[in-house]
């Protein structure tokens, strides 16, 4: 007699072991022929819905099928953030050691929630950014051993959350009888829309955000933050969070971080620091002067998920004291007691962020340190900034393009000397043709195209051959 198929079909080891291997074949193909893909996906919007049957399968069918349709519906629907040729927004890094990190993560499949519930995925990440401490010359209060301490993130929004949320609970424990609504928070037009996003869920209303004008180099102006605090001040309000940058998304500006937080610890004012993208540089001693201040700021975060040749999602978010932090966020319900919570002697980090559970994302981290060491870190960011450099010489030899601003680390933005039309026409021209993928921003009503060269295998050639695209583009 035929013995009946069990009704749930898990692989055993062995065939997870067959299909993985193909999986990973999969992976490896894409990254070896990464070039001969559109940078920008080319479908049109609704093309990958309508390429599967509406009704979802009600028996299981074989998973090398399912990676038939990867290739052939999928792949094509991606836009290549992994290409060379990706020049757009910010990169966004898969090394092979991030992504078999991330696989470990995915395959041991715990929670970490608690200390106790997996106490590797709490101390591997005490020990990651504490590391990022050292090798980014980061401000030693916050190492996990001071007041303060780092914690892995999924975003740099979840990051600035957080900090507002810790902020908000500080002043209105230190100011009994104030309400939400006294509580005033300072940005400016140049902040990540993450910031007065995140305000807006701390509770802050419009009114209560003060957008700070910014100089001619779109910096934080320091004359006009005074002035707007103590008119608060003069108002009965509570000055109560700054959110400065160093690195802005458009531009690459840096808020004057000494003189903000010199006022920011006068007045008793919160100050996060975002350094979403431009924090990855501080690898390099030579870059570090863009982070001075940092050492009286009371929050800070990066995304090695950007710059840092580790998949996303991984932002680390710093705190001067995590007391106030945890204070905020903690919650123990019954069910979650444990002997090692209750002692104190153990983080648990679902109380240094908004949701309780959380995956163990400091494993593709510590791979990706492991693998390339502080040198290796550091000579991947020196040829990002080299091959801006000479992208830069390029523009600024051009009879037709011109620099918007002197070049910042690996972000040169410039434009077409006709003016906005011209160079917007040139972005689609490009983007359609699917060789290179550049994206725009809007400075001073000057319509600006941004060139960023860091997805991790672009090299000399490849920003010759955008650079050659790109005049050509100019002249049609
Ligand atoms: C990219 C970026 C962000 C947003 O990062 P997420 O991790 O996607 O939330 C915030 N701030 C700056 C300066 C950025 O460049």
């Amino acid at each position: 007699m035929q013995k009946n198929k069990p009704d749930v079909n898990h692989l055993t080891p062995d065939q997870f072991r067959q299909l993985g291997y193909q999986t990973i074949d999969l992976i490896a193909d894409y990254m070896e022929n990464i070039e001969s893909y559109p940078v920008r996906s080319q479908v049109n919007p609704g093309e990958i819905y309508r390429s599967f049957p509406q009704h979802p399968p009600v028996k299981g069918k074989p998973y090398d099928e399912v990676l038939n349709d990867v290739k052939s519906v999928i792949i094509p629907g991606l836009t290549h953030w992994q290409s060379p040729s990706f020049y757009a927004y910010f990169p966004s890094h898969a090394s092979g050691p991030s992504i078999l990190g991330d696989l470990l993560s995915s395959g041991f499949g715990i929670q970490g929630m608690l200390w106790s519930t997996s106490p590797a995925c709490t101390e591997i990440e005490t020990l990651v950014v504490d590391w990022m401490v050292q090798i980014c010359g980061l401000p030693r209060k916050f190492h996990s051993s001071q007041s303060g301490g780092g914690v892995i993130q999924d975003s740099a929004s979840s990051a600035t959350l957080c900090a507002a949320i810790a902020a908000r609970e500080k002043i209105l424990k230190a100011n009994p009888d104030a309400t939400l609504s006294d509580l005033t928070a300072y940005i400016t037009d140049q902040t990540h829309s993450s910031g007065e996003k995140g305000l807006k869920i701390a509770g802050f209303r419009n009114d209560q955000v003060r957008k700070i004008r910014v100089d001619e180099n779109f910096r934080m102006d320091v004359d006009d933050l005074t002035h707007c605090i103590e008119q608060d001040l003069s108002r009965n309000r509570i000055p109560t969070f700054i959110c400065a940058t160093i690195g802005t998304t458009s531009s690459l500006a840096i808020d004057p971080i000494p003189e903000i937080a010199k006022l920011a610890n006068n007045s008793n004012i919160w100050l996060h620091v975002d350094a979403a993208y431009s924090g990855s540089a501080a690898v390099c001693p030579e870059h570090r002067y863009m982070f001075d201040g940092l050492e009286n700021a009371d929050s800070y975060c990066f995304n090695p998920h950007k710059w840092l040749l580790t998949n996303f999602d991984c932002d680390i978010f710093y705190v001067a004291n995590k007391d106030e932090l945890v204070s905020a966020l903690t919650f123990t319900p019954e069910y979650l007691r444990n002997k090692e919570s209750s002692a104190g002697t153990v983080f648990d980090y679902s109380g240094w962020q908004i949701s309780l559970g959380r995956r163990f994302r400091s494993l593709k981290l510590w791979c990706v340190i492991h693998h390339y060491g502080i040198e290796g870190l550091q000579a991947h960011i020196r040829s990002h900034i080299k091959l801006a450099e000479r992208f830069t010489v390029w523009i600024e030899e051009s009879d037709n393009f011109e620099l918007f601003q002197p070049t910042s680390l690996n972000l040169v933005c410039f434009r077409h000397r006709s003016g906005n039309e011209k160079s917007q026409k040139i972005l689609e021209v490009l983007n359609d043709s699917g060789k290179i993928f550049l994206t725009h921003t809007v400075l001073n009503d000057q319509y600006v195209i941004r060139f960023v060269p860091g997805a991790m295998r672009t090299q000399m050639r490849h920003i010759e051959a955008a650079w050659e695209q790109i005049q050509q583009a100019a002249r049609s």
